[in-house]
């Protein structure tokens, strides 16, 4: 009987595509029990449209509903765990608060804590106006929120169950990150602030996943340090995966990627690489899976059932 346990990832659904892809993904999965479902947080974009003057104006675009509506829809039908992801960017710190405090009323209490991604019209992260540049000024908001207090400091009058949170982590290192070491040492101030574990982004090489949960080791981490994956399934995964998450596929994937000529085939080899992976991560000792589900929901079922 496996002992790892199993979680995984959804996006909030596409605005006016309502929930059943949501549900669908989670019917699929459910069967092996997953300790939680973590939802994706992301801002908003902007959009310029040319005015008959030959200006344009901006406006700001949500594509995809609130993570505390998914969150709620979520609850009410199934009887998981959810970890909603809160995140730095497109957020003023008030914001951040507002949500802090939707997500109490909610009765979560458990957060992945992160960054986010750059606005995409960026060329790299800004931090907005009343706002912050790093995951780890969001920790001490979320430090203070938890022992009662407010940004503008003033006491909460009734404080609720304090939140536990997670952080993300970097087996091939964040893109912006100087070293490794420099990687690491952020996680580690992350640990020494409150967060109880850490999931890494996806990586497809185990070698560079037990390299790195080592160097975390030896720099003192003792927090969890959950694998995420992500099993290929498309032929432009071969470029696009490497250059979106900042990793390497490994030879022995890439020159069997290679050789496929369809979709089909590389779900298929997608399949059974994440078997291997998995089972040698599970032997390792990983206390969980972490999935993303993003095009390989079913891929994700068929890896589970050869594993769990
Ligand atoms: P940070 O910890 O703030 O680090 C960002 C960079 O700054 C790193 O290079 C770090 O080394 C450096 N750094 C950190 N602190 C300092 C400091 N004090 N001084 C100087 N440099 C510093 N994105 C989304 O938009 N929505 C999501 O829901 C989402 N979910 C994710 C889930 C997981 C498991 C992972 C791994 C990533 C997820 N992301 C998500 C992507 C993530 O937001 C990006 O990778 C982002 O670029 C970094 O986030 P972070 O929390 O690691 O940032």
């Amino acid at each position: 009987m496996a002992t790892t346990g199993f979680s995984f990832e959804v996006l909030p659904p596409l605005k006016g595509t309502g929930t059943s892809s949501l549900f669908k993904t989670i019917d699929t999965l459910k069967e092996f029990n997953p300790q939680s479902i973590n939802i994706t947080t992301h801002r908003s974009e902007f959009v310029y449209t040319e005015q008959d003057d030959g200006s344009f104006l901006r406006s700001s675009v949500r594509r995809r509903p609130g993570t505390v509506a998914v969150a709620s829809a979520i609850m009410q039908k199934y009887d998981i765990n959810v970890v909603p992801h809160i995140v730095v960017s497109g957020m003023t710190k008030e914001e951040l608060e507002y949500n802090l405090l939707d997500l109490q009323f909610l009765g979560l209490s458990e957060l992945l804590v992160l960054r986010g991604d750059k606005a995409k019209e960026d060329a790299k992260f800004k931090a907005i106006k009343n706002g912050y540049k790093y995951a780890t000024e969001l920790i001490s908001q979320i430090n203070d929120f938890n022992s009662g207090y407010f940004i503008d400091g003033s006491p909460i009058k009734s404080p609720g169950a304090p939140f536990r949170y997670g952080v993300a982590c970097y087996p091939e290192k964040h893109e912006e990150a100087p070293n490794p070491e420099f990687d690491i040492e952020v996680l580690k101030r992350k640990q020494d602030m409150g967060a109880q574990w850490a999931i890494t982004q996806l990586f497809y090489d185990n070698e560079k996943f037990f390299a790195f949960e080592e160097k975390a080791r030896r720099a003192g981490v003792t927090i969890p340090i959950i694998p995420g994956i992500k099993p290929m399934a498309k032929l432009s995964q071969l470029s696009v995966l490497p250059k979106t998450f900042h990793l390497d596929l490994p030879e022995a994937l890439a020159n069997e990627a290679i050789k496929c000529k369809t979709d089909d085939e590389v779900k298929q080899l997608g399949i059974e690489w994440g078997v291997q992976q998995c089972r040698e991560l599970m032997a390792h000792g990983v206390p969980r899976i972490h999935f993303y589900t993003v095009s390989a929901v079913d891929s994700i079922r068929q890896i589970a059932s050869q594993i769990y």
